[in-house]
């Protein structure tokens, strides 16, 4: 027997992470800002940190890291949410940053009298120059704030507070080794633990605070108050890890050099998907469009108005996980892909065909089939008899994978795919022509074209055929159909890739210039396509017996076209439907 691969938390690198610090509770969060929606990125994120307490019979916390009120939203709390219930978790508690902000404060407070920290005023331009200029490789030195009185820091840091300052006027630094030559980490220069923020209404904590906490300061104290065992995040923190056991320590949270007490940082490596964007600020700029400026050689200005290119952030053409979800793609094959791929400390790159080709494969053997047909053209069989006109009883996968059956009507008139239909016939050609005998799917007799007509444009608008006999055992082909008399009107969604260019992230984003490489063929809207009558049964099955899963939506493999899935835009009297994934990698993309 094949043995069933092991979990990625039971070797490997998570089980490292384990065995440097064998808790026996593991406590571990998810720290999303709140100001966008999560992308699949973050899909691993979620998987690395709520899968990890969840092998080690842990707790996961949710918390959001709301510690800048300039850019956070209601709406992406609430997203936030209700995507990783939609993953399958269940956060054991869901906590702020913002909830400690009168803690943070206190400490910030203690660390000054410990002489920790110090309150400068120092510009930004200044603060650069003191951690070495621009390239971080000149002299540094210390301004004549570090050294002040721990009093006057005190007395400063509470002006800070009560409103003394303005953004940019006062800053608490904390006391680290700015001035050691041989401290070579630049997190551990003075970083900043508290600003002064100028638009600073906090959509929990209102108008009382002026003054907010960095990354740097809050999250390992966060983590510490919250007992977090593991504190696992991505790469570009790893130069962070100095710093944040730097101020756990000095605050009596943790342990010098030691994992015994106190939180644990470790780094793996990001999930980035290309031919795509990810990033928060060019994904806003497809949502709501784009003023783009271009300046002109004579110094002249030249505006740019750039319509949006998608619907909004839950347009299946994007890779944020409520766009993932809403074109079809089921929940659990898309961790199981996440968690397949690995975790370790390298970055993982991955183009939009690997995933495909994984939600592909759990389709092939989760969902039921039926019969669409994108652009329609009417086929009347001349001689069927009423007896060819009956129901017959298919299954919902003729491999037998899902269980179940369906029944679909045959009817004297159908319609079949316009890209299923030649005027002239070919020797190569296999489908339906004038003289050609083609299989219509479980329906027992071929048909044959005999003539056809056509409007005055020359589009061609109605077939018509008789029952025929298979000329060539070795050719035979078959079709998809639908009866014309109850088939259903619905109209088809299919999806290409947004971006002509295979890495849109380095086409010109300052200027405008990525609207020029806009594919214009990234949604294909199929108004007048016709679904067989048992799409009903199946939407009518789900509304009666609801996996009570949050990832609950009708999906279906349309024969021959693609796998699609009921889109939310559907009325009773108009089904949607949203393209999950080709049949094949090459068909579409
Ligand atoms: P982005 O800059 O891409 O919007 P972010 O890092 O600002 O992402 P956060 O809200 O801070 O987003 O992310 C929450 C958690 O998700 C962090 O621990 C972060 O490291 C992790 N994360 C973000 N992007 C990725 C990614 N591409 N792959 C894996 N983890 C990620
Ligand atoms: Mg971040
Ligand atoms: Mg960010």
């Amino acid at each position: 027997a094949v043995k069933a691969p092991a979990s990625v938390f039971a070797e490997g690198w998570l089980k490292r992470v384990y065995e440097e610090k064998p808790a026996k509770e593991v406590r571990t969060r998810f720290p999303p800002e709140p100001n966008g929606f999560l992308h699949i990125g973050h899909c691993k994120a979620i998987a690395v940190n709520f899968g990890f307490a969840k092998h080690h019979n842990g707790i996961c916390f949710l918390r959001y890291d709301d510690t800048n009120p300039e850019k956070e939203e209601e709406k992406y709390f609430t997203s936030i949410l209700d995507i990783i219930k939609w993953l399958g978790f269940e956060p054991f508690q869901i906590t702020y940053s913002s909830d400690s902000f009168d803690r943070l404060y206190e400490l910030a407070e203690e660390l000054i009298r410990k002489d920790g920290a110090y309150v400068c005023h120092c510009s930004r331009e200044e603060v650069n120059r003191q951690r070495g200029g621009p390239d971080n490789r000149g002299k540094r030195y210390a301004c004549e704030h570090r050294t002040r009185p721990i009093d006057e820091s005190i007395t400063e840091f509470r002006a800070m507070r009560d409103g003394k300052y303005q953004a940019g006027e006062a800053y608490l630094r904390m006391k680290q080794s700015l001035t050691d030559e041989n401290e070579g980490n630049p997190q551990m220069w003075d970083l900043p633990a508290y600003r002064v923020v100028e638009k600073n209404h906090h959509h929990r904590t209102g108008d009382r605070w002026r003054i907010y906490p960095t990354y740097d300061f809050t999250h390992c104290l966060c983590d510490a108050f919250e007992g977090i065992t593991h504190s696992m995040c991505t790469t570009e923190f790893q130069q962070s890890r100095i710093s944040y056991d730097w101020l756990l320590e000095q605050l009596d949270m943790k342990t010098p050099k030691s994992e015994e007490r106190g939180p644990m940082q470790r780094e793996y490596g990001r999930l980035n998907v290309g031919g795509t964007i990810l990033s928060k600020r060019r994904i806003l700029m497809l949502v709501e469009g784009a003023t783009a400026e271009k300046k002109n050689a004579d110094g002249t200005i030249e505006k740019k108005v750039i319509p949006p290119s998608v619907r909004g952030w839950d347009d299946p053409r994007l890779y944020t996980l409520v766009a993932l979800r809403r074109r079809g793609i089921p929940a659990q094959a898309l961790l199981k892909f996440v968690e397949e791929l690995g975790v370790t400390d390298a970055l993982t790159e991955i183009q939009p065909p690997r995933l495909e080709s994984s939600i592909r494969k759990h389709l092939e053997r989760t969902v039921p089939r039926q019969m669409l047909i994108l652009e329609p053209i009417k086929v009347v069989i001349e001689d069927a008899t009423p007896e060819d006109e009956q129901e017959l009883t298919v299954p919902y996968d003729p491999k037998g994978t899902i269980t179940g059956e369906r029944t679909v009507k045959v009817g004297k008139e159908v319609y079949i795919d316009r890209a299923d239909f030649r005027e002239e016939d070919d020797p190569e050609y296999r489908r339906l022509a004038p003289n050609k005998v083609v299989g219509l799917y479980n329906v027992p007799f071929p048909i044959k074209a005999a003539s056809f007509s056509k409007d005055e444009t020359g589009r061609v608008t109605e077939v018509r055929a008789v029952k025929a006999a298979w000329t060539n055992e070795k050719t035979k082909t078959h079709i998809q159909w639908v009866d014309v008399a109850t088939g259903i009107h619905v109209t088809a969604r299919q999806y290409n890739s947004l971006f002509k260019s295979e890495s849109p992230n380095t086409l010109d984003w300052k200027t405008g210039g990525w609207a020029d490489d806009l594919n214009p063929e990234s949604e294909i809207t199929y108004e007048h396509a016709v679904i067989e009558k048992g799409l009903r049964d199946l939407i009518k099955q789900h509304t009666l017996n609801p996996s009570g899963s949050s990832d609950d939506l009708v999906r279906f493999q349309a024969l021959r076209v693609a796998y699609f899935c009921v889109d939310v835009d559907s009325t009773k009297d108009k089904i949607v439907l949203n393209q999950i994934v080709s049949l094949r990698e090459d068909k579409g993309k």
